[in-house]
């Protein structure tokens, strides 16, 4: 008898999305001649950078002639790309990672939820709450968790955000073995200081703990002060794995490109506690597990690295912190707290009231939508996120709707 993998009964349905499109429809059937304006969704709008596009026809045309066409790559990725992700995003900024540190994916979702397979199943794990939610899923389906009650998994160890901590959380009171943490965040926009980060690098430090490092939005940051890296931190190459992605960076979202950083001190133990290199298990899974990205993908990527590809680039961020800036403003004179917004693509609104009672609110009199924050966690209730993922003029007409029914 084939049997399932039962973890997987324990998922909660992920109604979120679901019931935000449900009454998104129900909204616009009702007003077939209102324009309902999205801020909702966490996906790009704007077209890929003109020199990855080039690059991207340049690679595909190679692929058509015999002298000049690629097979199977190398699975970590072509170093031409990992050479400039390493000088670049790290030893220019004074963090220290080799090109043979990176390994090449095709998205920073699949990598934070293929890593814990190198893992054992029966370590502690504090997950952030609210939450991206990929890393609590994954978590359950590899059977680290008891069951869900009232939307917390057992043997989970949350991580409480709250606008007194400013959705930084304290350490865990009780000892944990892996940490997720994710700045600039997902959901609330909050940022991490060097020296924030550096309590939680010296914590896995002395407790022979893993920090995975979700640094997805880190082309947002502006403050020079801000770590765009962990590895900025001294010690986390011990201690620490980062997740990267072109999604949000460079428009790649439908395109698929991204990295995780594995650093060869980055250790783990076995039961009896001899200490075994997290660098060769991930080498060892991704070379089996995993052919690369395309050919043409990565040198798409490649020209975010160009002169033209990195202000073209940093032109699309700004794009978007140009419309964040708009709104932090704009909710701001309407009354309400936020977190989030200056080095980040994400408003975190207080919104004074329960998340779903304000969407309906925003939905019905202003026809715009956003996401419920108790979407994202416990913690995320009475908040409800912005995204700065849309056209300015999108974002202007929004800000003065919500203007009309709240300010
Ligand atoms: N990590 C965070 C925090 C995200 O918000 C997202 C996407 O929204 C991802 C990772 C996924 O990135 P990718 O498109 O590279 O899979």
């Amino acid at each position: 008898m084939i049997k399932i993998n039962e973890n997987y009964l324990k998922l909660q349905a992920s109604y979120l999305f679901a019931k935000i499109g449900k009454r998104a429809t129900a909204h616009q059937a009702a007003h077939p001649d209102q324009e309902i304006i999205k801020l909702g969704i966490g996906d790009v709008t704007r077209p890929l950078p003109d020199a990855c596009i080039q690059a991207f026809h340049k690679a595909v045309d190679e692929m058509a002639h015999g002298k000049s066409f690629r097979g199977y790559g190398p699975e970590q990725g072509y170093d031409f790309l990992r050479e400039k992700i390493a000088q670049t995003d790290f030893k220019d900024r004074g963090a220290d990672i080799e090109a043979d540190e990176i390994f090449v994916s095709d998205g920073a979702k699949c990598d934070t939820g293929n890593i814990q397979e190198i893992l054992s199943t029966d370590i502690r794990v504090a997950i952030p709450d609210p939450v991206y939610p990929v890393y609590v899923d994954t978590n359950v389906m590899a059977g680290r968790t008891g069951a869900c009650h009232k939307g917390r998994y057992d043997q989970i160890i949350y991580l409480e955000g709250s606008r007194e901590n400013g959705f930084i959380p304290d350490l865990p009171e009780q000892p944990v073995d892996l940490i997720y943490l994710c700045y600039p965040n997902n959901p609330t926009g909050a940022t991490i200081t060097k020296e924030q980060l550096k309590v939680w690098v010296d914590y896995a430090l002395e407790n022979k703990a893993l920090i995975l490092y979700d640094a997805a939005y880190e082309s947002f940051i502006r403050d020079a002060a801000l770590p765009r890296s962990i590895y900025e931190v001294e010690g986390a190459r011990q201690v620490a794995i980062e997740f990267r992605s072109f999604s949000k960076t460079a428009g790649f979202t439908g395109t698929r490109c991204a990295f995780t950083v594995v650093p060869k001190e980055c250790r783990a133990y076995t039961s009896d506690g001899a200490e075994h290199s997290l660098y060769d298990l991930w080498y060892r899974r991704h070379t089996t597990k995993f052919n690369s990205v395309s050919y043409p993908v990565q040198r798409a990527a490649e020209a975010i690295y160009s002169p033209e590809g990195q202000s073209q680039s940093r032109a699309l961020i700004e794009y978007y912190l140009k419309n964040a800036a708009l709104i932090l403003e704009e909710v701001g004179s309407m009354g309400f707290d936020c977190i989030g917004g200056q080095n980040s693509p994400y408003i975190w609104v207080d919104c004074k009231m329960g998340s779903w009672e304000f969407f309906d609110l925003l939905l019905n009199k202003a026809g715009v939508v956003c996401t419920p924050g108790e979407g994202f966690g416990q913690c995320g209730r009475g908040f409800i996120r912005i995204s700065a993922f849309n056209d300015f003029e999108n974002v202007q007409k929004a800000m003065q709707r919500m203007a009309d029914v709240l300010g």
